[in-house]
């Protein structure tokens, strides 16, 4: 099947009633772990990146890398741009085959929110799709913070989502990036954005949450949930405890398939997680 569009993960979840997890790769390991939890669980799924996790490939790299291992997968699978912050991430990212972007312009005032929202969405073809934020989400991603955190205002999403032309919508409703102690969504806040929001919701932050948050999300139009933290720590502890194992361990192969798996039970459990009805 290949890349499909982000339009049709959104449309296939919200059918059947399903949450898609997406999941950021930086890497072959990862990408690999993530492909074998989607064929296992049969979801629907994001693969993502930021700009800040392709320093050392770039975007074709990871096109390339991704749609090569989805060729034969009859999963649809969307490759999103995480956190684009410029026009540019958007442009790069689309031209290197990428089929859903984001524009997070959170940390700017309302108006420019719009204005450089509105401008990503005039670059990304309509059949393509488009994330935007409302309310900027706290702590650090790949070291990178916003300078504030705010919850997302409901009486501000209706006009915001009409403006933009947004096909998926980020809320900060209580989730952080990372691995956040006392992170938790507030569901009285989602329940307000929800009914303000003509737009499916995404969450991010998924990997500081308490697992039994996951269960509810279908409930309040939440079709994407962002897992980040998870699959890294995964891999790096893979490797970590094979050195700690064996410090004269010197079978790369065999240390990446170990962390492969490693990364895959990960994405498995939060899928679910993410869709109690399939089951543990
Ligand atoms: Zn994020």
């Amino acid at each position: 099947m290949g890349l499909v569009s982000g339009l049709r993960v959104i449309d296939e979840c919200l059918s059947k009633g399903l949450v898609a997890g997406a999941f950021n790769t930086t890497n072959l390991e990862t990408t690999m772990g993530i492909v074998r939890a989607v064929e296992a669980t049969r979801v629907p799924t994001f693969v993502q990146v930021a700009p800040t996790n392709i320093t050392l490939s770039g975007f074709e790299y990871i096109h390339d890398m991704v749609s090569r291992r989805l060729k034969d997968v009859d999963v649809p699978v969307a490759l999103h741009l995480d956190h684009g912050r410029t026009l540019d991430d958007v442009k790069d990212s689309l031209a290197a085959g990428f089929t859903s972007v984001m524009l997070d312009g959170a940390e700017h005032p309302f108006d420019k929110n719009v204005a450089l929202t509105q401008q990503a969405r005039a670059l990304t073809p309509t059949e393509y799709a488009l994330e935007a934020e409302l309310g900027s989400i706290g702590g650090k991603e790949d070291e990178i913070g916003p300078e504030f955190a705010a919850t997302t205002d409901p009486n501000e999403v209706p006009a915001f989502v009409q403006a933009v032309g947004c096909d998926m919508l980020a809320v900060s409703v209580g989730n952080v990036h990372g691995y956040a102690p006392n992170a938790r969504v507030d569901f009285d806040l989602l329940g307000k954005v929800k009914e303000a929001s003509s737009v499916p919701l995404v969450i991010h932050g998924g990997s500081g949450l308490p697992v039994e948050q996951f269960g509810r999300f279908h409930e309040f139009n939440v079709v994407k949930v962002n897992i980040a933290s998870d699959l890294r720590n995964a891999m790096i502890r893979s490797f970590g405890e094979a050195y700690v194992a064996n410090p004269n361990e010197h079978s790369l192969i065999r240390v990446s398939t170990q962390a492969v798996a490693a990364i895959a039970d990960v994405v498995e459990r939060r899928i679910r997680h993410f869709n109690p009805r399939l089951g543990a």
